[in-house]
């Protein structure tokens, strides 16, 4: 049995859900589970629909939503010659929804207009894969992955949901080769949809293929597979074949964005393969991330863009001890910030994070009662693992640097803003 995923711009129109199932017609006699998540950036537009919602703006919620909906209705409309009944379910669950007053916690609202967007596209796509005469069965995943109710970042159940695995898609694939389901999005233990966070349906697709026992997970891409740094920043950015599961933590950890940072684990602990292969060249073998050490990697490089640098000094020029890093730590923690870089002199600490500017004003607030608060904004962080002194005279030529760390295989430089719209 394989996984695949295919992302938001794999089904971005008619023309590549039919590229979809002429993906899936040349894997005819394999048992496949396929993780769809929503079309395009129709996440992002309900976020909108979300918004305008929690603000009381009902018109305009339900104007946003009627845009999303006629987008799904003409793909749809394109694609089969039958309507796809099963979506106006879907959009009149939204629709009630937005004629209530919010009462409750906007994280619940959110969950429940956004999950829209996975359950209209795999709808649509298990519809057009019956048309195309490719048999398979599309399951509701809120019906398999039960979570907890901390709406926007739910927790999955793991233990509930390998039950349901085992009661409900298990038995599925002895009358069919597809199955059809969605990623992101789950429910609580009272039916309220949930949702995983952000890019989250390459973690639901790696759940799966863990509590599967799946041969491989392969993540379709409008990408080649995994690159040594994002080419639209960098003109000269290479394919890379194989990483091992630890290079794409690291990856993902200095803020590369390959694969959702959660999509690791459940895959190496059953030391599952993943392909990440483009879904516009099938032919290609894309890349392969394995418990294979791979080495002779080229530098890979990581930009994260608007980094604040704070620097906080002991106020009476004492040194910073146990007591106040202590403190400080606490105060990351109820803030729920991760710093991306820290430093510690005699009498000053310095933390480079992402610009969250709630975050950062009460952190200072907070950091006053025991420092003096400085902060510089503005700022670009560059990561280089496996650097060599070519690229780093390379990247760092002309440029300020505030800040560097190195170690034995990574380099970080934070730097004053690199210009966005430049490639290097
Ligand atoms: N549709 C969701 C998002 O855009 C989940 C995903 O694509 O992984 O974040
Ligand atoms: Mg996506």
């Amino acid at each position: 049995m394989k996984v695949f995923k295919f992302g938001g711009a794999s089904i971005n129109n008619a023309e590549r859900i039919k590229n979809i199932s002429g993906i899936l017609k040349s894997y005819q006699d394999e048992k496949i589970l396929v993780v769809i998540s929503a079309m395009g950036k129709t996440t992002n537009a309900l976020e909108k629909v979300v918004e305008a919602f929690y603000k009381g703006e009902k018109e305009e919620a339900l104007q946003l939503f009627e845009n999303v909906k006629q987008v799904h209705l003409n793909l749809a409309n394109e694609l089969l010659k039958q309507p796809v009944n099963q979506i106006n379910d879907f959009f009149t669950e939204v629709e009630w929804l937005l004629h209530d007053k919010p009462v409750k916690d906007p994280d619940y609202y959110y969950d429940q207009i956004v999950c829209a967007g996975e359950l209209l596209s795999s709808s649509i796509v298990s519809a057009f894969l019956h048309s195309e005469k490719i048999k398979n069965i599309w399951i509701d995943v809120r019906d398999i992955v039960r979570t907890d109710d901390n709406f926007r970042d739910a927790n999955v159940d793991l233990g509930f949901t390998q039950n349901k695995i085992n009661e409900i898609i298990i038995p599925a694939f002895d009358t069919t080769n597809i199955v059809v389901t969605q990623g992101f999005i789950g429910s609580t233990d009272e039916n309220e949809s949930t949702t995983l966070g952000r890019e989250g349906s390459d973690y639901t697709a790696a759940l799966f293929a863990n509590m599967m026992n799946a041969e491989s997970l392969t993540i379709w891409k409008d990408v080649e597979g995994v690159m040594n740094a994002d080419p639209k920043e960098f003109g000269d950015a290479k394919f890379i074949n194989a990483l091992s599961y630890d290079e794409v933590i690291e990856m993902a950890y200095y803020g590369a964005q390959v694969i959702h940072p959660k999509t690791i684990k459940p895959l190496q602990n059953k030391n599952i393969p993943l392909y990440v292969r483009c879904f516009l060249n099938p032919d290609a073998e894309g890349t392969i991330i394995s418990n294979k050490n791979v080495h002779q990697l080229p530098p890979i490089i990581v930009l994260k863009q608007n980094q604040v640098l704070i620097n906080l000094n002991s106020k009476d020029f004492s040194f910073v001890g146990e007591k106040p890093m202590s403190r400080l730590y606490e105060i990351f923690a109820e803030l729920k910030i991760k710093p991306n870089l820290t430093q510690n002199a005699a009498i000053s600490i310095l933390i480079c994070m992402d610009d969250h500017h709630e975050k950062i004003e009460k952190l200072a607030l907070k950091a006053s009662e025991i420092f003096d608060v400085q902060m510089e904004k503005n700022l670009t962080l560059l990561t280089i693992r496996h650097y060599n002194t070519n690229i780093i005279n390379k990247l760092s030529k002309d440029k300020t640097i505030v800040l560097e760390q190195k170690t034995k295989d990574t380099i970080q430089m934070l730097m004053k803003r690199l210009d966005q719209s430049k490639t290097y």
